[in-house]
């Protein structure tokens, strides 16, 4: 686990990511950090994010969580990123890696379910216990038995909710949209750090998942 591929991606005089540095944790006790951030770039995705040996292992999960078992959900691999990212909310300037605009929209805590993380994660299937605010209990990430999918080098996860108390249907994502931290939208976001407002509010529900006005009662009988 490096930072090197997440900082050879980024000026970090341009943008407002954290540098950040690899903090091994101070012991074995404290609690790992867990973050979901929605981020829309130039496709709205979530980035899931579990800290590991001083660092937030990262997925880019495009259609974000869902708490119901039967969806899988497609997880890219992404670079690890550092600890403070999981606090970041924020606009990537035009033109930088990611560019868009970020929300916390999730935060907690996450307990690894298997002995050996490390192994767990060689060997492609990686069970775990989240405590956030919008999503608990107990996932998956399994790797798909293709690996890498054609055109890319990332490797291909799927996020799976399991059966517990926590399940339910519907899309959490659609019915909970903002931020933990601020309670904004992408839009809100966007607008309060001088983001384009126009690029970020495509990631939010007013806008993607519009509803036609509700029927005026008795129009029909006029
Ligand atoms: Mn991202």
């Amino acid at each position: 686990m490096s930072l090197r591929e997440y900082r050879g991606k980024r000026r970090f005089d341009v943008t407002p990511e954290p540098a950040g540095r690899r903090a091994p944790r101070a012991g074995p006790a404290g609690p790992l950090r867990y973050a979901v951030q929605k981020h829309q770039a130039r496709q709205l995705h979530y980035d899931l994010r579990l800290e590991w040996n001083g660092v937030l292992l990262s997925w880019a999960v495009p259609k974000g969580p869902s708490l119901d078992p039967s969806v899988k959900r497609l997880a890219m691999r992404v670079e690890d990123h550092p600890i403070d990212y999981a606090d970041f909310e924020g606009v990537i300037p035009e033109g930088e890696y990611g560019a868009g605009t970020v929300i916390v929209w999730d935060r907690g805590t996450w307990i690894p379910e298997d002995e050996d993380v490390d192994a767990a994660l060689r060997r492609g299937e990686l069970k775990f216990t989240l405590n956030g605010t919008k999503l608990k209990g107990s996932w998956v990430l399994v790797r798909t038995r293709s690996g890498y999918p054609a055109s890319s080098r990332r490797e291909a996860w799927l996020l799976i909710k399991h059966r517990d108390a926590h399940a339910a249907d519907g899309e959490i994502t659609a019915s909970m949209p903002r931020s933990v931290i601020s309670d904004g939208t992408l839009a809100e976001i966007a607008q309060a750090e001088g983001g384009t407002v126009k690029k970020a509010a495509p990631g939010d529900p007013s806008v993607r998942g519009r509803r036609p006005p509700p029927a005026v009662s008795g129009a029909r009988s006029r």
